[in-house]
């Protein structure tokens, strides 16, 4: 048994060597997604029009437990990973718990966040299949530069729409992308239909994920050659994440340690997907007792305040349906800090298995009381955190704080899906003490609610 490490970094040739998907133990499988014109599951015909094939089978693909991934996907894998499962020893003695705290870390690549592991998996299967390119959105931007990194890789063209507000104000995070050979386009704009309606509507809008991801759809489809590609609340990008758990899991084992609670931030809920994807299989297959939390943020509650019902992945209402917890396709978050987690939907794996109590609890957390466990973390453990990821340190503070006070000596795993460099406008709010927490009323929540398609 390995002694408990500050950083336990699993050998190279010990990075898994396939995915698990964890559809495959679930009793009920998320819902299909359907044709917004036909309300009947789509095809695979259909989807493979829009998503590279193979991505587009693994989308569907409910039932096979392991899919192993191509060497191409492995030898990029190792320039980045294992990634470092850490002990929060600092954290822990600031917080005076007998709580033990790991975190699992995915911001040591240069993409800064965990989204590389399904970037590298989506542009290997568009580049084997001999596509050109792939269109995307972005909102913090973690998620193009992850893309525009996997592409320079694999040689494949890459346009990112960035939300417009995020390009405004994390002009770095456009530079990065477009060094490694990306278009970025600021979203909404004037280069497709769907972009010049939604500036017409509101010509003063900073835009959403849900407006770049219409614009990124329209782009591809009329490229010769070209896909689209998702970040995150599809099936197969939770797929590709499930190599955080698994390695979070086999470097637990590895040190004789054995996680009771599991957190994680979520925005699409691919992060969390992933990292709680084996421990879901314990609790599915044996009975396992560990407490799975996610943590949103209280600005976009899509899980917490949203529905369970089927919406449109887009403002321009152009995807199929998909049933998740939603606050509705045309919810516009204020603005907030977490840039990342501003989307209006949830992961339907994420949904089905927090409507059938797998997911244990979730909570909204406000801003300010997410970067006060950010500044925290950074002060105690000199890792500068993602504000996404900060979500879920406020959870484990929380749950290390309520082992104090209750006397247990619990073992937390939270996942820090990635690095805070690019959101210092955000810390730098917060340390002026300018922050403010938007909470959208529920008003608002039932004028975007209303907007949801007839489907169920
Ligand atoms: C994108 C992002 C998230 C949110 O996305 P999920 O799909 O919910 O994981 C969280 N943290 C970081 C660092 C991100 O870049």
């Amino acid at each position: 048994m390995a002694k408990a490490l500050n950083r336990f970094v699993l050998p190279e040739e010990r990075i898994p060597d396939s995915w698990y998907n964890l559809r495959a133990d679930m009793r009920n499988k998320p819902a299909s997604m359907l044709h917004p014109g036909l309300l009947r599951p789509m095809l695979l015909e259909e989807l493979c029009g829009v998503f590279a094939e193979e991505l587009a089978k693994q989308e569907l693909d409910d039932t096979s437990e392991y899919v192993s991934i191509p060497g191409g996907v492995m030898d990029y894998y190792r320039t980045f990973r294992p990634s470092p499962l850490c002990r929060a020893h600092s954290l822990e003695k600031a917080l005076q718990t007998p709580a033990k705290i790991y975190y699992k870390f995915e911001g040591n690549n240069t993409s800064g966040s965990h989204k590389l592991n399904s970037a590298a998996a989506q542009a290997y299967y568009a580049r084997e299949q001999g596509l050109k390119g792939v269109t995307t959105e972005t909102g913090a931007g973690q998620w193009g530069t992850a893309l525009s990194m996997a592409c320079a890789h694999f040689g494949l063209e890459c346009r990112v729409f960035m939300v417009k507000v995020s390009a405004e104000q994390k002009p770095y995070r456009r530079a990065v992308m477009e060094t490694f050979g990306a278009k970025i386009v600021a979203s909404p704009s004037d280069t497709t239909k769907v972009g010049r309606d939604i500036l017409a509507k509101n010509p003063d809008t900073g835009g959403s994920l849900g407006c770049a991801i219409s614009e990124a759809m329209e782009t591809a489809f009329g490229l010769e050659g070209y896909r689209y590609v998702l970040g995150s609340v599809m099936n197969h990008v939770l797929l590709h994440q499930s190599v955080i758990g698994l390695e979070a899991k086999l470097a637990l084992d590895e040190m004789g340690e054995q996680a009771d609670i599991v957190i994680g931030c979520t925005g699409g809920g691919s992060n969390m997907g992933g990292l709680m994807a084996p421990f879901v299989r314990d609790k599915l297959r044996h009975g396992s007792k560990v407490r799975l939390i996610a943590v949103e943020p209280a600005s976009c509650p899509s899980f917490t305040r949203g529905k369970f019902a089927y919406d449109c992945g887009d403002t321009g209402r152009m995807t199929p349906f998909i049933k998740m917890y939603t606050l509705g396709c045309e919810f516009m978050p204020g603005a907030n800090h977490a840039g990342g987690l501003r989307y209006h939907g949830m992961s339907p794996i994420l949904s089905q298995l927090y409507y059938d109590k797998v997911l244990d609890e979730v909570r909204a957390e406000g801003q300010t009381a997410v970067f006060d466990a950010a500044v925290t973390f950074a002060r105690a453990e000199g890792v500068l955190p993602a504000p996404e990821s900060a979500h879920a340190i406020r959870g484990a503070i929380d749950e290390a704080i309520r082992c104090r006070e209750e006397g247990t000596g619990k073992t937390i795993l939270f996942g820090l899906s990635g690095t805070g460099y690019f959101d210092m406008t955000a810390y730098k709010s917060y340390i002026d003490g300018a922050m403010t927490d938007h909470i959208p009323t529920d008003a608002e929540l039932a004028a975007s609610l209303a907007s949801l398609p007839k489907a169920d």
